[in-house]
């Protein structure tokens, strides 16, 4: 979320250097993580891309943009839910609301700096809500027009209350040192695999949440529990596959649309030391299998997550 300036060099040699910024103005997930792969030029563009989406989103709201920017850095903070979809993916419209996914430790600091020094008023409801594995609640902050939601992670890692949205074209986050998308082709193309925990009796979504499946349908949007309709492949490839719900996924594994938000030749020590120890979390999305040839026999598995650091996962 710091703030990252487009390079100086033209994206394509002899092209006006005010439209280089217009030809990743709507690169989605997949389009920035390849790009990006190009030359350090492309790598550039595609880091201040990401963090002027970010910086269009929060500075009509917040009175110190850079203050902002530093405490969800230091609380760990990543930014979630429909302002994530809408920043890795813009033609999905921009939310009246942030969602913060915050670590257990740092949730609190965090909603007192938004309070005294940027004057939201907390207006967090007042009744019982059971949360879904993960969560440890959520505090609501509102400055006029404008909703934060912080949700607490019961974690460590603010990423692991991602892995129990309600599908999975939730599954995305843009932090403070990099972005991840889990299902990024699904999610470009308007299909969300719903979760176990949106379920209910004989896999359809459960009463207390058709009303949010709903208007996602209304938005465009197909949901399904069911992967092999999706599957690139003809048939599910299993534990190898990106959406069979026995497959087990992380962010940042070959599946998600990932990359640093900053650029490479720009990158400090820091940053590059926080890359590379950060903690990521790992789930499998569990309900019915396509078929006993996806694991072992199963035709159901529970979901499952839990959060460990990536650099154990990326040596797996
Ligand atoms: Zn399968």
């Amino acid at each position: 979320m710091n703030r990252v300036s487009h390079p100086a060099r033209t994206l394509i040699p002899g092209l006006p250097s005010e439209l280089s910024p217009l030809i990743l103005e709507y690169f989605d997930a997949v389009d920035l993580a390849l790009s990006r792969r190009t030359c350090s030029t492309w790598d550039g563009y595609v880091a201040a891309t990401v963090h002027r989406r970010v910086y269009r989103l929060i500075t009509p709201h917040v009175a110190q943009y850079d203050d902002f920017s530093e405490q969800v850095q230091a609380s760990g903070a990543v930014i979630g839910g429909l302002a994530a979809l809408h920043i890795l993916f813009p033609s999905h419209p921009c939310p009246p609301c942030l969602e913060l996914f915050v670590p257990e430790s740092t949730a609190d600091a965090l909603v007192t700096y938004l309070l005294d020094r940027e004057h939201f008023a907390d207006i967090t409801p007042l009744a019982d809500r059971k949360w879904s594995v993960g969560h440890d609640g959520v505090t609501v902050l509102k400055k006029k027009m404008w909703c934060v939601f912080i949700v607490r992670s019961r974690s460590r890692s603010p990423l692991l209350p991602l892995t129990s949205d309600l599908h999975s074209g939730l599954f995305n986050y843009v932090g403070a040192f990099d972005f991840s998308s889990a299902y990024p082709v699904l999610t470009s193309t308007s299909r969300g695999l719903l979760t176990m925990v949106s379920l209910g009796r004989g896999n359809e979504v459960h009463e207390d949440l058709e009303g949010a499946a709903t208007s996602w349908v209304r938005a465009g949007w197909n949901l399904s529990s069911k992967w092999l309709p999706w599957s690139p492949s003809e048939g599910c490839q299993g534990t190898n596959s990106e959406g069979c719900a026995v497959a087990p996924r992380y962010f940042g594994d070959r599946f998600c649309a990932s990359g640093p938000v900053s650029p490479l030749r720009e990158r400090t020590p820091r940053e590059q030391i926080a890359l590379e120890s950060a903690w990521t979390v790992y789930w499998w999305r569990g309900g019915y299998t396509c078929g006993p040839g996806c694991h072992s026999g199963l035709e159901e598995i529970e979901a499952s997550s839990r959060t460990c650091p990536r650099s154990w996962l990326d040596g797996v």
